[in-house]
């Protein structure tokens, strides 16, 4: 598939259009930012790690009836998937407390909640993506009442999912943000699902393996996205 222009560049990565006007390319880059990206770095390889894991992610959920943006693994660094228009909401599940949830609500990190916690934020870089309600999204006409409850619903069947693969290689899901798309009158699931976009943290050890470590500079940031490489490709 031939890469023609660049359409968009984001903090991690970059989509191109191709020959075929409903397909993509998603070209994933080392680039790392945290905080609003206000700290700004590069994890080697993470480009190359994520866009192999996001491919084993996608191609799962694909197994399991849910309907991603994802079409073809076609290089290192590259991806073919659906041209969708993106939903501007970043939709969050929390199975356990970290980050945002425990400063905003004074929560000790790895608390136990009593069902998962689902957020909405609105993807606009320039306010920090503040948290949003329902009744935000309504009003503002960030996505219909259909697709508020069809985001809802897809979002909780993806954490279980996802909570069952990755426990299966010995990680608890702890939290994950995801972006979703419109494609040809349907809602489906599109960016990435990765380290960057998750908390993932060794059954056992409670070892981050995630942009935490990035964030906080823990060090050893590539091998743990390269631990979770390996065992999705187990
Ligand atoms: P928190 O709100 O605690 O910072 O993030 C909750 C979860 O969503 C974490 O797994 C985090 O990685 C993910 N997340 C939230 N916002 C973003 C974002 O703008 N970019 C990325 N890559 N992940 C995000």
């Amino acid at each position: 598939m031939q890469k023609l222009n660049k359409i968009y560049e984001g903090k991690a990565k970059i989509l191109y259009t191709t020959e075929n006007p409903d397909l993509l390319i998603q070209y994933f880059k080392d680039d790392a930012t945290a905080f609003n990206a206000q700290k700004k770095g590069v994890i080697d390889q993470k480009g190359i790690i994520n866009n192999k894991i996001a491919t084993k992610v996608f191609e799962f959920l694909k197994t399991r009836g849910i309907v991603t943006h994802f079409e073809q693994f076609l290089n290192d660094r590259e991806m073919l998937i659906k041209k969708v228009e993106i939903v501007p909401i970043e939709v969050i599940i929390r199975n356990r407390a970290a980050g945002s949830l425990c400063r905003i609500l004074g929560l000790p990190e790895g608390m136990t909640l009593k069902c998962p916690v689902l957020e909405f934020c609105y993807k606009k870089d320039e306010l920090g993506d503040p948290l949003i309600n329902e009744s935000h999204i309504l009003a503002l006409g960030l996505a219909t009442e259909q697709e508020i409850k069809t985001i809802t619903q897809m979002t909780l069947t993806i954490n279980g999912l996802l909570k069952e693969f990755f426990a299966k290689i010995n990680i608890e899901l702890i939290d994950f943000k995801i972006e979703l798309g419109r494609y040809k009158g349907s809602i489906i699931l599109a960016d990435e699902i990765s380290p960057d976009t998750c908390r993932l943290w060794e059954i056992g050890t409670g070892n981050k393996l995630d942009k935490d470590r990035f964030r906080r500079d823990m060090g050893q940031i590539e091998e743990a996205y390269q631990e979770v490489l390996r065992r999705v490709s187990q």
